[in-house]
């Protein structure tokens, strides 16, 4: 399938063009996009008069002609080339490519145990969800993240002047602070080797905060950065309970006042918070809140809805909206809402000048890029996650079921060449699908979250067609064309977190 442009409609009605060759949107007047829907036969539109009249409006001969050179201009300048996504699908993995990404991961993420001291309702290890393995609240044992580690150290060792920053070491459960010691034996281990070399370490944690009063002393020594789940206020916090149906809320929020008050910088620069959104709470009022009781803005993300049964709880439906149609009213509540972020995709993605600043009409070549189906990660290059159970994954927060490899008996066991050929086989399978999207160049979609469906067939809720892809530029251009203000705001307060 061939893709040459979209025609994309803002909420004023106003027409722009994207270009797929060229990777930019230009105003559409409605003669361009008539004169180009009519490319093959333009007589037939014009009147005996030679005038053309579109939308009740009449344009002269010379006004006609203006336009048709403008158009040729650009077509001579490849503005419409075609773009064919199936030719720019070839990219194919192989042995090397994932065993070299797998001997130079510079994360580790341990899943120290299985084990947690709450029951939040929308966790996918919890009651509403079948997408995980079935939990056993097991640790990590001892001997399997001595294997991880002996395998890594001499690795490191050995690439120690060509590592650029500090391997990051990361804690993740269940609740991690529940099987401390393992952490502190890992820290420990570490901590001796890198002395020795000089190989430096970053250690990260992922906790629910209840039982951080009892170990920061420790995370403070390691200046562990720490991300801490709360989803705002006690209201908005409801979900996030212990196993009897108590909320967490007021331990947990006098825990991070109590860190903030005994280590204010590392407070500052150490700490994060990620809030879930859900039916309870709303991206607006949970910053608002996190900014004013805990002078933080927090990640925010969305519950996945339960699937169990065909309910909607837990599906986030926004209350607050941070632009109406007269615009962006209050540009500091914009910046802090996940729409700002979107927007910043947005124009790295369809504006290219943003990161390339070249000639209006350098030719860009689309179809002399390759890349695969999806925008699934090559796996290891983000990080190697090793499950309580020993499982290897290319991260956390796809299903167990797509495990890549296995610690087992002291020792790793991974198969690079299967890993390529399984790869392929899924972007094989995914081609078909993804060659007639029209989001199909800067697709960010993982395939194993968003295309491969529990029954095992490839679908994917983001696929674009013609219409869809033009709804989508509407979208977020009519904040620009409303706000254009908004623009450079986003360009000077945001980057890629
Ligand atoms: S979610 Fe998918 S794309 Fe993202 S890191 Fe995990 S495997 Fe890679
Ligand atoms: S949005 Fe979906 S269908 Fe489109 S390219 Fe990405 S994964 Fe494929």
């Amino acid at each position: 399938m061939n893709m040459r442009y979209t025609i994309a409609k803002t909420r004023t009605g106003n027409e722009y063009l994207f270009s797929f060759s060229q990777k930019r949107i230009s105003v559409c007047p409605p003669i361009v996009k008539a004169l180009l829907k009519n490319e093959s036969d333009i007589n037939r539109l014009m009147k005996d008069n030679g005038c053309l009249e579109i939308d009740g409006k009449r344009y002269s001969t010379d006004e006609v002609n203006y336009y048709l050179r403008k158009i040729d201009f650009l077509k001579n300048n490849h503005y419409y080339d075609d773009v064919t996504p199936d030719d720019t699908f070839s990219f194919q993995f192989d042995e090397k490519i994932i065993k070299e990404q797998f001997s130079h991961a510079d994360t580790i993420l341990f899943e120290v145990t299985e084990k947690c001291n709450l029951r939040c309702l929308y966790c996918v290890y919890g009651q509403y969800y079948s997408v995980q393995d079935d939990r056993q609240f097991d640790n990590l044992e001892d001997v399997t993240a001595n294997s991880v580690l002996d395998f890594f150290i001499p690795l490191w060792e050995k690439q120690r002047n060509k590592i650029y920053k500090n391997i990051t070491i990361g804690f993740y459960g269940g609740e991690p602070l529940l099987n401390f010691s393992m952490i502190a034996t890992i820290v420990d281990r570490l901590d001796s080797f890198a002395e020795k070399t000089g190989v430096g370490f970053q250690y990260i944690i992922t906790t629910n905060g209840v039982l951080i009063d009892r170990y920061i002393d420790f995370l403070y020594k390691h200046k562990f950065r720490i991300t801490i789940s709360l989803d705002g206020d006690e209201e908005h916090d409801q979900y996030r309970v212990f196993p009897n149906g108590r909320p967490s809320y007021h331990i947990v929020v006098h825990n991070i006042l109590q860190i903030k008050d005994l280590y204010p910088e590392y407070y500052d620069s150490h700490i994060i918070f990620n809030s879930v959104l859900h039916d309870k709470n709303d991206e607006v009022e949970v910053t608002d809140y996190m900014i004013n009781r805990l002078g933080k803005k927090p990640i925010v993300s969305e519950a996945k809805p339960m699937d169990k049964t065909d309910s909607s709880k837990f599906v986030y439906a926004p209350k607050n909206n941070v632009a109406g149609i007269e615009g962006v009213l209050d540009i500091k509540k914009f910046l802090h809402h996940s729409i700002a972020n979107s927007l910043l995709h947005f124009i790295t993605a369809y504006g290219r000048d943003v990161k390339t600043d070249c000639g209006f009409f350098q030719y860009y070549d689309l179809n002399s890029i390759q890349r695969h189906p999806t925008g699934v990660c090559v796996p290891f290059s983000k990080k190697v996650f090793i499950t309580a159970h020993g499982k290897i994954l290319p991260c956390e927060r796809i299903n167990f079921k797509h495990t890549l490899g296995a610690v087992t008996n002291g020792k790793i066991i991974i198969d690079y060449s299967s890993i390529a050929d399984s790869y392929n086989n899924h972007f094989l399978r995914c081609k078909e699908l993804c060659s007639h999207c029209f989001n199909f160049f800067h697709c960010q979609l993982c395939l194993f979250n968003d295309v491969i469906q529990s029954d095992e067939t490839y679908r994917c809720h983001s696929f674009q067609n013609e219409r869809q892809h033009g709804q989508y530029i509407g979208y977020y251009w009519s904040f620009f064309e409303q706000s254009p203000f908004v623009y450079y705001e986003i360009l000077n307060n945001l980057s890629y977190e």
